[in-house]
């Protein structure tokens, strides 16, 4: 009954296409983040689940039934939105129950519900308290708790902990994903926080200017980006990339070459790709032991370094010289330097000159004009890379 299904759904708004053609097939029970950039269409596609928009084209189901044109109290749907509003003069008990109270609930069923529903979002022995005495976690667990009295097959919540401060929006994410597990409803949540989508979602819906680009679980869409703009917009710090051309030897950019039979990636020689490396498939010389599939070493410089406690991020210059032949805007390209990570008692410091390492069975190449993958991990490294690993689960 909590299936919700999008088809063909668009909605265009005078010269903007908030959504184009979005096709969506979300499972009874998915804990599904839509997530991207501001404006990409993630609020308008949520509202057209809840019946707050019309598309101007396709059609909306909720479980068995076609809902595309009914209001939202038909639908069986619960909203929670990031700006809670609470009824300031009522209290904890009062504002969950509001919507029962309205719909005419016997007492002991109202009573029944919120009970169980403040034991969920643990407000029990808070039903008294007015909403100026609680901390906004509190406040929002009560607008959560209120939508869930209605006993929906469907959430539906609109960045929920945007007006959290860092450390209770990461307490609140543990909180929805043990909701989602008592309540086992469907919830559809919007972000355009990727580490909140990738924490906590079945399946993550990628969005940008509209249209759908990746839907896929968080691992996924991090391992096997579907094109580069899913690459760049999941993981932090994002993956690095490098424009160049395949040649008889395998990739060749500016700075530096990875060799690999192009056979590997089935691209004819001479295609413009764009190669992705992410920051923690980068090894300094001497570490390499460490990546699945090392590749030859090449030099660099390092640049800035910044600590973060549990890793260090390394920019690397890898000339001196910036001679950038690409179009940085469209791929997001620089040829010119790469982020590494490292382990924290790495001993490394600014302007040092160093050897580095990628990861082979790591790299991801891209269509430069389309954008779209065209292999995650050179195969053949992959290959002996996952050769071992069979090796070893073999032995057991
Ligand atoms: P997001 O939630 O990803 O930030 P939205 O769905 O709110 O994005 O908006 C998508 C695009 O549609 C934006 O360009 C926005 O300006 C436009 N848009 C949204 N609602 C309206 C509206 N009521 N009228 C005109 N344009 C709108």
């Amino acid at each position: 009954m909590g299936d919700v299904k999008l088809e063909h759904v668009s909605k265009h708004y005078d010269e903007v296409t908030a959504v184009d053609d979005m096709n969506l097939d979300i499972k009874d029970g998915e804990f599904i983040c839509l997530v991207g950039p501001s404006g990409c269409g993630k609020s308008t596609t949520m509202e057209m689940i809840a019946g707050l928009t019309i598309p101007s084209e396709g059609q909306v189901f909720i479980g068995d039934r076609e809902v595309t044109n009914l209001p939202p109290k038909d639908r069986g749907v619960a909203m929670v939105f990031q700006n809670i509003a609470l009824f300031p003069h009522m209290n904890v008990y009062d504002n969950i129950s509001f919507g029962l109270r309205l719909r005419n609930y016997e007492k002991e069923e109202i009573d029944r519900r919120v009970n169980r529903a403040a034991d969920v979002v643990q407000l029990e022995g808070m039903l008294e308290r007015m909403p100026d005495e609680m901390s906004g976690g509190q406040r929002q667990r009560v607008a959560i708790a209120r939508a869930i009295v209605r006993n929906p097959g469907v959430f539906l919540m609109d960045e929920p902990l945007a007006n959290l401060d860092a450390k209770l929006r990461v307490h609140m994410r543990t909180e929805l994903q043990r909701l989602h597990k008592e309540l086992d409803t469907t919830i559809i949540y919007v972000t355009h926080d990727q580490a909140e989508a990738m924490t906590m979602s079945d399946r993550i819906a990628v969005i940008d200017s509209g249209q759908l680009q990746q839907i896929a679980p968080p691992l996924t869409c991090y391992n096997e980006p579907a094109n580069l703009f899913v690459a760049g917009f999941i993981g932090s710090p994002s993956m690095n990339f490098l424009d160049g051309e395949i040649t008889n030897t395998g990739f060749e950019s500016t700075n530096l070459d990875v060799d690999f039979d192009p056979a590997d990636l089935g691209v004819e020689v001479g295609s413009h790709v764009t190669m992705g490396v992410r920051p923690e498939d980068v090894y300094l010389a001497g570490d390499e032991n460490l990546a699945a599939s090392p590749g030859h070493p090449f030099d660099a410089t390092t640049d800035v370094l910044e600590p973060m406690g549990d890793e260090i991020f390394v920019y690397l210059k890898l000339s001196e010289e910036v001679e950038s032949t690409l179009d940085e805007e469209d791929t997001g390209a620089t040829n010119d330097q790469l982020l590494m990570s490292v382990a924290p008692d790495t001993e490394i410091e600014e302007d040092q000159d160093v050897s580095v390492v990628l990861d082979r069975s790591k790299l991801h190449f891209f269509d430069t004009e389309t954008g779209q993958a065209i292999s995650h991990g050179i195969e053949s490294a992959v290959q002996a890379s996952g050769a071992a690993g069979t090796e070893a689960e073999s032995d057991d």
